[in-house]
C-alpha cells in the first residue's frame, strides 16, 4: 500500500509546458505529480499559449512569479542556467506540438512526460526513443487511466491462468460529447482535436482508443495482434477525414480476437470505457466508472465482484493501492500511480539501475510508440476501404 513516503532519494524539479488554466488536462497532472509530495516538486513552467495568461496562473498555483516563462524555449534555456534548474517537463500541449517539445526538452537533458497520442508518426517516435537512449533520459506517457491498480489484477490472474487461454478480447472506450457540431466551433479544446494539422491522423482513435490499447496490452503482455480491419466513419461530416466513431476488429497471433469500438457520438453516454476479456475457463470485466471493481465469471457458477483493497487481490495490485478498503478512490489516484512510476523510472536511469526499470510496469516511450503505430494501422486499414492489414509494429524501413 501506497502512503505517500518517499521511494527516491528526493523529489525532482519539475515544470509543465501547456495544462494552463484553460487546460482539460493539466490539472490531472498536477493532481498526480503533487499527491505524494515525495516525487515531483513543480518549480517553473510555460503554462499557456498566451504568456501573461500562463504567468498569471503559475502564480495563482504558486510557482515562482521568475519562473513562470513565455514559452518553452526559453524555460529550457533559463533553467540549464540555474543550479536548481528543472530535472523533468511535462508535456500538456495539443498533440501537434509533442514532437518539437519533447525533442527540444531532451535535447535540453530533460527527463520528459508526455501526453498522448504521443507523435503523429512512428518514425517521430523512433527518432525521439534513439534521442532519449543516448541523452540517458526516461519519456513516460500519461495514459492516465493504466495506473488503477484494478488492471494489474487482472494482469496478474491471467498471468495464473484464472480464465485460461484468452479467446475474445472486447474493448470500448466510447461517449456522447461530441454528438454534435457546436463544440466544434466554440471549444478550442475541441477545434484543434477534429483539425488534422493538429490533432494528427485521427480523432477518437488517438484521443480515446490509444488509453484502452494500451491497457490491454498492459492486462495481456503477451497477447501481440497479428492483424487487424478498422472501419471508421466522421458521423458529424466537417470533421473528415477525422473519424468521430471507429470500430475495429483484431485477429491475435494465439488465434484470439477483438473487437473496439471508440466513439465520441455514442449519444448519451457519460462513460463508456470497458474491458472485457473472455477465457476458456473464465472471464474478467472493468468498468472505468466503477473502477475498483472487478467482475470474476466462471461458466456454471456465481458471477465474483473483485473489490480493491482486499486482502485477497494479488500483492501487485494492493501494492498500488492508497485509500484503503472503505473509501472511495478514482482517477485522481491513477494519475498518483503513474507519476509516481515515471519519478521511480527516473531515479533509477540517473542511478543506471536497469534492473528497476525492467522490472517497473508503466507506459514508457515504447508504449507511446505502441500507440502511434495503433492508429498508424488502424488509419491504414480504414483508409484502403476497411480491409484487413497485417498489424505492422514497426516499418518495414525501419527494421
Ligand atoms: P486544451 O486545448 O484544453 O489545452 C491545451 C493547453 O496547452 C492550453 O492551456 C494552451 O494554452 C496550452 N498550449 C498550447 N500550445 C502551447 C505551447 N506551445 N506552449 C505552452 N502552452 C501551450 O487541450 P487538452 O484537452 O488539455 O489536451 C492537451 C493534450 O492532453 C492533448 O495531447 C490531449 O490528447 C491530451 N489529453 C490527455 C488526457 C489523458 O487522460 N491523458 C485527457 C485529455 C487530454
Amino acid at each position: 500500500m501506497l502512503n505517500g513516503e518517499k521511494k527516491i532519494a528526493r523529489p525532482f524539479r519539475w515544470a509543465m509546458v501547456g495544462g494552463g488554466r484553460l487546460s482539460q488536462v493539466g490539472y490531472k497532472h498536477r493532481t498526480g505529480a503533487l499527491r505524494d509530495n515525495t516525487a515531483f516538486k513543480l518549480v517553473a513552467g510555460a503554462f499557456d499559449i498566451d504568456a501573461e495568461r500562463g504567468k498569471e496562473f503559475g502564480v495563482n498555483i504558486g510557482v515562482d512569479e521568475n519562473r513562470c516563462y513565455p514559452d518553452y524555449k526559453t524555460m529550457f534555456a533559463e533553467e540549464a542556467n540555474r543550479e536548481d534548474g528543472i530535472e523533468v517537463v511535462s508535456i500538456a500541449t495539443p498533440n501537434g506540438t509533442h514532437y518539437e517539445i519533447c525533442k527540444a526538452a531532451l535535447e535540453a537533458g530533460l527527463h520528459v512526460i508526455c501526453e498522448k497520442p504521443l507523435f503523429f508518426t512512428s518514425e517521430e517516435g523512433e527518432e525521439i526513443k534513439a534521442l532519449a537512449a543516448r541523452k540517458g533520459k526516461i519519456v513516460g506517457v500519461t495514459y492516465g487511466f493504466s495506473g488503477n491498480q484494478m488492471l494489474l489484477q487482472m494482469r496478474a490472474m491471467i498471468e495464473q491462468g484464472k480464465i485460461g487461454d484468452i479467446r475474445m478480447v472486447e474493448l470500448q472506450y466510447t461517449h456522447g460529447f461530441s454528438a454534435n457540431d457546436a463544440a466544434d466551433k466554440t471549444s478550442a479544446a475541441q477545434k484543434w482535436r477534429v483539425d488534422p494539422k493538429v490533432a494528427g491522423p485521427s480523432f477518437v482513435l488517438g484521443d480515446l482508443s490509444t488509453h484502452t490499447y494500451y491497457m490491454s496490452q498492459l492486462i495481456m503482455p503477451q497477447m501481440k495482434i497479428k492483424k487487424l480491419l478498422c472501419d471508421r466513419q466522421s458521423f458529424v461530416g466537417s470533421r473528415a477525414p477525422l473519424e468521430d466513431n471507429a470500430y475495429v476488429l483484431m485477429h491475435y497471433e494465439n488465434g484470439a480476437v477483438g473487437r473496439l469500438w471508440t466513439s465520441s457520438v455514442n449519444t448519451g453516454c457519460m462513460d463508456g470505457h470497458r474491458i472485457r476479456i473472455v477465457g476458456s475457463k473464465g472471464s474478467l470485466e472493468w468498468w472505468d466508472n466503477l473502477g475498483g471493481e472487478l467482475k470474476y465469471e466462471v461458466q456454471g457458477e456465481p458471477t465474483q465482484t473483485l473489490i480493491r483493497a482486499m486482502p485477497y487481490l494479488d500483492d501487485s495490485c494492493n501494492a498500488d493501492e492508497r485509500l484503503g478498503a472503505l473509501h472511495v478512490e478514482g482517477l485522481s489516484d491513477s494519475w498518483a500511480n503513474i507519476y509516481l512510476k515515471f519519478a521511480i523510472a527516473m531515479d533509477a536511469k540517473n542511478r543506471n539501475d536497469e534492473e528497476t526499470l525492467k522490472n517497473l510496469v508503466y507506459p514508457d516511450i515504447d508504449a507511446g510508440l505502441d500507440g502511434i503505430r495503433w492508429i498508424e494501422n488502424c488509419v491504414r486499414s480504414a483508409d484502403n476501404g476497411s480491409t484487413w492489414v497485417e498489424f505492422e509494429y514497426k516499418k518495414a524501413a525501419l527494421v
